[in-house]
């Protein structure tokens, strides 16, 4: 069976160096927990790390750390408006843009007698979720009337869907965002969440943060990167997770198929170079369980393709064999698809490590 290697302490290390940093200028972490669908032992080595929040898009995410008794504030990235009623009961904080989700969200807090704390996301140019800046006003007092819904903060997402980078300009709009609303309504907003793991290159070379005082971070505490380029972050490890799979076949092969070429099993029309005869090995893995594209190869093996279960690489200069064992490091969408594989065990590796990169 194909597993992920997961190194819990690397894991803590990068929560830790991060939080030290960002610490540095006044802000605080949520750990995101969605790549690992709420895996309890990774949340945990994050908040052994020194994240504040555990934040995750998955309200069954939650309701498993909660489950396994990991304790600490709950976030909740990406409201779900007919799970409101669960959302009041497991999470502490959710991320909103809709009134009609917070009116739900204030019926269901109403019932259960407590107050639920909403940061209000605004829009600043990706074009993922957000209230447009100039609807924000109306937006919040709309907010701000509902019963038991807690207004204690806002962010903004950038660089997830529309690629838009984090700088000067987008994070001082949000800064002053925060300023117009506090005196326009004599409120104090607790939380400024200025994004994710695209705002290491902002922070870096920003003179003053302003009122930013929180971020969002996921594959930087995972992958130990920024998200904008996809560079290491100094000091963070890159490899707290390593897939092994298992050779099945390993033959001496013409690299060139032969017949009449159609379509492959994904409906593409292959191409191919020739080679001429190499040794090429089938791993006991496919695209069912990880982004193909995502792996890379730790001793230069490349991979020449892959189908719902098989992967095949070129093993010319390996001479890699049947039972043999190929590990890989994983990208953010590798690491998403294999952590949800039912087919890839997930084994937790603790030793501590002092390797970095
Ligand atoms: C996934 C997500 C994050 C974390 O993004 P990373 O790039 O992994 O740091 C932060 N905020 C929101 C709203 C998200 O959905």
């Amino acid at each position: 069976m194909p597993r992920i290697e997961i190194s819990l302490s690397q894991i803590r290390d990068n929560a830790e160096i991060l939080s030290e940093l960002y610490g540095q200028k006044g802000i605080s972490l949520m750990g995101v927990s969605k790549a690992v669908l709420g895996e309890p032992s990774i949340a945990e080595a994050m908040i052994q790390g020194g994240v504040k929040f555990i934040a995750d898009s998955r309200i069954e995410n939650i309701q498993r750390m909660k489950t396994a008794g990991i304790s600490t504030k709950f976030v909740l990235l990406r409201t779900p408006l007919s799970q409101a009623e669960a959302v009041v009961k497991n999470v502490d904080i959710s991320l909103n843009t809709e009134i009609k989700t917070l009116e739900e969200l204030s019926y269901y807090a109403k019932a259960y007698h407590k107050n639920h704390q909403v940061i209000i996301m605004v829009e600043l140019g990706d074009l993922r979720e957000g209230v447009l800046p100039g609807d924000l006003s109306q937006f919040m007092r709309k907010t701000l009337a509902l019963s038991h819904i807690e207004v204690v903060g806002i962010g903004c997402n950038l660089a997830c869907y529309g690629g838009i980078k984090p700088d000067e300009k987008n994070m001082s709009k949000l800064s002053k965002l925060v300023d117009t609303l506090e005196k326009e309504f004599t409120i104090k907003l607790e939380i400024i969440s200025g994004g994710n793991s695209a705002n290491y290159e902002w922070y870096k070379s920003t003179p003053d943060v302003s009122n930013i005082n929180n971020l969002r971070l996921g594959e930087s505490i995972l992958l130990g990167c920024e998200t904008l380029s996809r560079k290491a972050i100094p000091g963070l490890h890159t490899r707290a997770f390593q897939l092994f799979a298992e050779v099945i076949e390993s033959k001496i092969k013409p690299s060139l198929p032969f017949g009449e070429i159609c379509q492959d099993a994904f409906g593409n029309v292959p191409s191919f170079q020739d080679r001429g005869i190499r040794r090429r090995v089938i791993l006991a893995l496919g695209r069912q369980d990880v982004l193909v594209s995502g792996l890379k190869s730790n001793h230069k093996l490349e991979i020449l393709g892959s189908s719902s279960d098989h992967i095949i690489l070129d093993s010319q200069n390996h001479n890699l064999q049947v039972g043999d064992e190929v590990n890989f490091n994983l990208d953010y969408g590798s690491l998403l698809a294999a952590m949800t594989s039912p087919f890839i065990k997930k084994e937790f590796v603790n030793c501590y490590s002092h390797v970095v990169g």
